[in-house]
């Protein structure tokens, strides 16, 4: 059975979109309680009964957790512009080397908005 793990990560963070015109709201510093959740796929093995278990999963997001949790966005290497779309492109890069099964990444900055980016161009 092929199956699909999704496994929600929480993180507070400040950005501005730096590209937008002066006068957007989202051009100003502000935060957001951010939620990336990390889907992967693969086959459940028929004897554990489980794809792979989630400490796993926590364990390959941990380090890059850390990088956002609690951090000026526009800081970190590689998040000049920190929109969902490049927050979840960067979360991809970072940890399909060391979580294979990655299908998915998720990236909320609200309840209501959600960014969705599966790999590729
Ligand atoms: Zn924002």
């Amino acid at each position: 059975m092929n199956m699909e793990l999704r496994k929600t990560f929480q993180f507070e963070a400040a950005h501005q979109l730096p590209h937008l015109p002066a006068g957007h709201k989202c051009h100003r510093l502000h935060g957001h309680s951010f939620q990336a959740e990390i889907v992967v796929r693969g086959e459940c093995d028929p004897h554990l009964g489980w794809v792979m278990d989630y400490a796993d999963i926590k364990a390959a997001f941990q380090p890059l957790w850390e990088q956002l949790d609690h951090h000026y966005l526009n800081e970190v290497v590689g998040l000049e512009n920190p929109t969902s779309e490049n927050i979840a492109c960067w979360i991809w890069t970072h940890l399909k080397p060391r979580l294979p099964q990655l299908s998915e990444v998720v990236v909320a900055e609200t309840c209501t908005a959600k960014c969705v980016y599966r790999g590729g161009k």
